[in-house]
């Protein structure tokens, strides 16, 4: 018997820790529907783009009702197959991934061309489309699944293809696709699994077009150099505020580094494609980044990225970039089928207007500006003009677990009149120099450079040239130039304080690098190069060598040495005198005493805190 009760409580505390370990809570998180603000009643027009469960040619995401989204195999099988079938179309890798799998990509041409030189001899214009660089925001693979079948096999869009081509990449961030669950987006409504936005390695593709850290981005960028496209479509979902816009687009701004383009996606671009969604039942909108999250009434601002990010880096490198940005509360149907309006209205736009888009893209290209800006900011005078905005009504709430007020989004539609903040002005305006040049000792910079298709130039022989550098703020001024105190997307980000222009006659000697502004990506080069930019290799930590002092003066030498100074330069000494008097902390230091001789020596380190990069002033 009192064996039995020994097992009988044992069984009992076995139980007692089971229960213990499952979190009371755990349907909670399961009804993900619960979490999120009230969905609206949608029917539209493009419903019945989707196939009747019998149709041969169903997409695994039609087969759920466009509730939920396949796998990276189910999809590659699935579009293997559909290639098979439709002569029209053949798949590429582009790539592969850290976790080795392929980057696909479809190739739609109705003349059966699939390599990039023979396909831009047809003169068609080429849009190229990618979904997944966020690999939780996927809508675009099931569309773009949706739209090749019905332009090739099923026969319904073959017009689409008559005057145009298209590429496609379903998955860009291959890997985070694979990292699957119903809980990586939680502001999302759908699919009910998604990937995860960063690749295997935690890094943010949409952050990468400059630096160019990630295999996903790399391959990207060779197929902007190789295949040439006319236009491209970066395809993502929001975060953020509730209204009723279900798809949200818009280019880098009228005022960016390409303006013409982004003139050309505002009135031709924009009109046509809205027109063609709301006529399929959608709510197209501008992009939408709202000035207070918790109120819409204050208003929302432009946006006018850098180039790290695809649509600052089409805006910088002057090729067409649209970003999409599907509205996250809208139910993964919706946002489909208005992702597969969009695409088909941009092919068909695309041969309609083939000579304005080129001819604004030219441009833009053929543009040698004298200096451009090295970011945008609010222009603070500028009074923000009020634009009709299709909301959602909300309330707000004192929260008692932050302790704070919290918005609640009810779920009623409101038109209302609110402020659009334009984000144009640029930050600073720097004058593009001749060429810059950089030592050969830097090469890993001059690759990453290269990668995008600049051409780089080896110097043969020394060239003996006037030139421009920058010191960084540095010895007395040192606590201006610093990092942030977290890494970013692995790297240590440097704040390059206020970076001082030096005029120096010099000989660079051969093997350095020489590489001209003038040329169709030269603004992107300065974009990477000038150390005020958000986007250079210097911001992004690349040349973290140049903060380390490496050499310094031992006491027992530099104190006679500072006496015989003072002895011998008047003017010095009083300097010298000033600084005792009107610093105390300098006064009260003899490391910061002798330091401030020892700067004044030969002996001192003069490439501390010098940003190796030169610049090659353009001709006067
Ligand atoms: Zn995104």
């Amino acid at each position: 018997m009192k064996y039995q009760f020994f097992l009988l409580s044992v069984l009992l505390v076995v139980l007692a820790e089971l229960v213990a370990s499952i979190p009371a809570t755990a349907d909670v998180f399961s009804d993900t529907e619960a979490l999120l603000p009230p969905a609206q009643k949608w029917s539209g027009k493009s419903e019945s783009l989707v196939v009747p469960a019998n149709d041969p040619w169903i997409t695994p995401a039609e087969r759920t009702g466009l509730t939920a989204t396949p796998g990276y195999d189910e999809t590659m099988v699935w579009l293997h197959k559909l290639v098979a079938a439709a002569p029209e179309l053949k798949m590429v890798s582009i790539g592969r991934s850290l976790q080795g799998r392929d980057f696909w990509m479809v190739i739609a041409s109705a003349d059966q061309i699939f390599t990039a030189e023979a396909l831009n001899a047809t003169g068609k214009p080429l849009l190229l489309a990618h979904s997944g660089i966020h690999a939780g925001e996927i809508d675009g693979k099931d569309a773009g699944l949706m739209l090749l079948r019905d332009m090739t096999v099923a026969g319904k869009r073959k017009e689409l293809l008559a005057n145009t081509n298209f590429l496609f990449i379903p998955i860009l961030n291959v890997d985070g696709h694979e990292r699957r669950s119903p809980y990586n987006r939680i502001n999302q409504r759908g699919p009910e699994e998604m990937g995860w936005r960063t690749n295997a390695r935690n890094q943010n593709l949409n952050r990468d077009f400059t630096k160019l850290d990630t295999e996903g981005v790399r391959a990207l960028i060779q197929v902007f150099r190789q295949w040439k496209p006319d236009l491209y479509l970066d395809l993502h979902v929001t975060d953020g505020a509730d209204y009723q816009y279900d798809i949200t687009f818009g280019g880098n701004g009228r005022s960016g580094w390409s303006p013409a383009i982004g003139n050309w996606i505002e009135d031709v671009y924009r009109p046509a494609v809205s027109s063609a969604l709301s006529e399929n039942g959608h709510e197209p909108g501008g992009l939408v980044f709202a000035t207070n999250g918790m109120d819409m009434k204050d208003g929302f601002l432009t946006w006018s990225g850098d180039p790290r990010f695809s649509n600052g880096y089409g805006d910088a490198t002057h090729l067409p970039t649209i970003l999409v940005e599907n509205h996250s509360l809208k139910p993964y149907m919706r946002r489909v089928l208005g992702t597969y309006i969009l695409l088909a209205e941009t092919l068909e736009l695309m041969a309609r207007e083939e000579v304005s888009l080129r001819q604004a893209t030219l441009s833009d290209r053929r543009q040698r500006p004298k200096s451009i800006p090295m970011g945008f900011k609010r222009n603070e005078n500028q009074v923000p003009e009020n634009v009709l905005f299709k909301g959602i009504s909300s309330e707000r709430y004192q929260g008692e677990v932050s302790g704070a007020e919290v918005v609640r989004w009810t779920g009623k539609p409101i038109n209302e009149s609110i402020p659009k903040v334009y984000i144009s002005e640029p930050t600073e305006m720097v004058e593009i120099p001749a060429a810059y040049i950089i030592p050969a000792v830097w090469s890993d910079i001059v690759e990453r450079i290269a990668l995008h298709g600049i051409e780089v130039e080896q110097l043969s022989k020394p060239l003996s040239t006037r030139a421009e550098v920058y010191r960084l703020p540095g010895a007395g001024i040192a606590e201006k130039s610093g990092w942030t105190p977290n890494p970013f997307e692995g790297h240590i980000r440097i704040d390059p304080g206020e970076p001082v222009k030096q005029v120096i006659e010099t000989t660079f000697p051969a093997g350095s690098y020489r590489i001209s502004t003038d040329q169709p990506l030269g603004e992107l080069l300065v974009l990477m190069l000038e150390p005020l930019a958000p986007d250079s290799f210097l911001q992004w930590g690349f040349f973290l060598e140049i903060f380390t002092r490496t050499e310094y003066a031992e006491a027992y030498v530099m104190e006679p040495l500072a006496q015989k100074m003072l002895e011998s330069d008047a003017k010095l000494k009083q300097r010298f005198e000033q600084k005792l008097a009107s610093d105390k902390e300098f006064a009260a230091s003899q490391h910061q005493r002798l330091k401030w001789f020892y700067e004044q020596t030969p002996f001192y380190d003069e490439q501390y805190l010098l940003y190796p990069v030169a610049r090659i002033p353009q001709p006067d």
